[in-house]
């Protein structure tokens, strides 16, 4: 595995790959690397010559009370675990590198951020855009793979890549989960003892929700998962629980088409999120 943290370097290698016409699969990360990612990658290695992996914690998607500062990092760690699982390039540059200068022009998301991580994180969909385009650009991949545990992240990322007709394709890979049904997550290390044992609770009200999907009533099916979310006192701790279309983020009209769960839970110091989809391929 080659490490590389400057730009030049990059393109240097990637150039080298297109030429042999080698196939590249990209997974975007921000590091604190676990099962999930690797996930991602297992599969960017059956579908690639090539795996490029990138690591960075993007400062233009997290708001100004959020957790830049504190997210967790561990280099030598995700370099070991990167390795170990077949990246082929690690790309682990600094905020100086992504960012030299202020952007001349921006890109800013306007359709399916209204609600969710859309409404509660302002500007940061643009962020993760205006970082995947960098990140495209440079490592021009064939395919790059995303989890569904971001699933708003999927919509926002496949449309933008449509409008711009990018010669890439969007690779969504199902959620990997601890036994207990906890989506994993870098933040989990950060949930405390309780909340580690008490967090399972979203994963089993939202799979339980699936079923009720069923009856077609929306406000019903919302107030049974509060319900089933309070046998572990987390209900007070929700910061967004609502249903879409997916991946349009409108309003429930039509229940042959996909539609999402998603939830959002705040911890002391960890904001989780979680997903159901159901219906649809
Ligand atoms: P992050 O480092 O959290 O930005 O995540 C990098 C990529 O890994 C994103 O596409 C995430 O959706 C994906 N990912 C994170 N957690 C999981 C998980 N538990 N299962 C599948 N994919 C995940």
């Amino acid at each position: 595995m080659k490490t590389i943290r400057d730009i030049e370097t990059l393109r240097v290698v990637i150039e080298s790959y297109k030429k042999e016409r080698q196939i590249i699969g990209f997974v975007p990360t921000m590091g604190y690397l676990h099962e999930g990612h690797m996930a991602l990658v297992n599969v960017a290695n059956e579908e690639n010559d090539i795996v490029v992996m990138s690591i960075f914690v993007n400062p233009t998607q997290f708001g100004p009370n959020e957790d830049f500062e504190s997210y967790p990092r561990d280099e030598a760690r995700d370099t070991a675990l990167a390795e170990q699982n077949g990246v082929d390039i690690l790309f682990l540059p600094s905020v100086e590198t992504m960012y030299p200068e202020n952007l001349t022009a921006t890109i800013h998301a306007q359709k399916r951020v209204s609600v969710l991580d859309g409404a509660t994180r302002e500007g940061h969909f643009d962020g993760v855009l205006i970082v995947l385009a960098k990140l495209f650009h440079l490592v021009q991949p064939d395919s790059a793979y995303f989890g569904q545990k971001d699933a708003q992240q999927v919509a926002v990322v496949q449309g933008f890549v449509a409008d711009y007709f990018l010669p890439l394709t969007i690779r969504v890979i199902p959620t990997v989960r601890e036994q207990d049904g906890l989506a994993k997550s870098s933040r989990n290390v950060y949930l405390t003892e309780q909340e580690r044992e008490e967090a399972p609770v979203i994963h089993a009200a939202l799979r339980k929700a699936r079923e009720e999907v069923k009856e077609r009533d929306t406000a019903r099916v919302l107030a049974n998962i509060r319900v089933a979310m309070d046998q572990k006192k987390t209900h007070e701790k929700i910061v967004y629980l609502d249903m879409y279309q997916y991946p349009s983020f409108e309003p429930v009209e039509d229940w042959e088409k996909p539609i999402i769960i998603a939830i959002c839970v705040q911890y002391s110091k960890a904001r989780l999120i979680d997903n159901e989809i159901i219906g649809g391929a």
